[in-house]
């Protein structure tokens, strides 16, 4: 390997650690203000336009969870994160809208779909994972905000939706995902993530078949993390404060 290479690539996985130790020593922080285990919260990194290497310095740096936006990109670096995977040191979510259309590419990698908006969405998922003989772990998106450009159910909708999930053979649902509002007065985003953990508590409280393990809230990114927390988040999903901000993506598919 060429010099260069080899010099960026170590800035890359010191960067990344240092990032991913500053984070973590942020979620420990919220945890024991709010009262809670910071074992009890798990750190996503969310590696979007990130490439492969970058996803192999996160798990370098100790993490075992990364989440993937877009079918195309999670796709892309699934031979080049493979054995990290089978070795069972990280697990991939996908984070990002999923058409049903693209399932099959998705359940090769990811062992949890976050953002099931839809009852055909959770079917066409069962009836791949049905036909496969596994079982799929699947959180159904919320829209706490009902802000237009964002997926997922209205939160009057939500726990009929996790109820009907549930219910499907082949999946199970682990619990719900929200974006936070995007929103400068902390009290609106932090009233949408307590929103959340109200229809979770009424989804597991339900005894509904298949709930009782719906326990994950899976909020809070590199802005609003804290507040996610203090709210009951078990995931958080972080990607600038480990990368840097990201480039604005172009406007032109490839
Ligand atoms: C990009 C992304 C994140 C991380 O957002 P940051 O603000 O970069 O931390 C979290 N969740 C989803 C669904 C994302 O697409």
């Amino acid at each position: 390997m060429p010099d260069a290479a080899t010099s960026s690539s170590l800035d890359l996985t010191g960067r990344v650690a240092r990032n991913v130790a500053a984070v973590r020593s942020r979620i420990d922080a919220a945890a024991r203000a709010a009262g809670r285990e910071p074992s009890d919260v798990r750190l996503l990194v969310a590696t979007k336009t990130q490439p492969a290497e970058a996803v192999r310095a996160v798990v370098e740096a100790g993490v075992d969870l990364v989440g993937e936006n877009r079918v195309q990109e999670l796709v892309a670096k699934a031979p080049e994160v493979a054995d990290l995977v089978a070795a069972g040191r990280v697990e991939v979510h996908m984070i990002g809208h999923l058409q049903r259309n693209k399932v099959n590419q998705v359940l090769a990698t990811a062992s949890c779909v976050e953002g099931v908006d839809s009852l055909a969405l959770a079917e066409a998922l069962s009836a791949r994972c049905a036909r496969d003989d596994r079982t799929l772990d699947v959180m159904v998106q919320v829209n706490v905000s009902g802000e237009a450009s964002k997926s997922g159910v209205l939160p009057d909708d939500a726990a009929r939706l996790a109820h009907d999930v549930a219910s499907l053979p082949g999946l199970r649902l682990t619990g719900l995902m929200t974006i936070g509002a995007n929103s400068p007065d902390k009290n609106v985003v932090r009233a949408g993530f307590a929103r959340l953990r109200e229809v979770r508590d009424a989804v597991v409280g339900s005894g509904a078949p298949g709930t009782s393990t719906a326990r994950e809230l899976s909020m809070g990114m590199s802005g609003d993390l804290e507040v996610a927390i203090a709210e009951g988040a078990t995931i958080v999903r972080v990607g600038t404060a480990v990368f840097g901000p990201r480039p604005t993506p172009p406007q032109t598919a490839r």
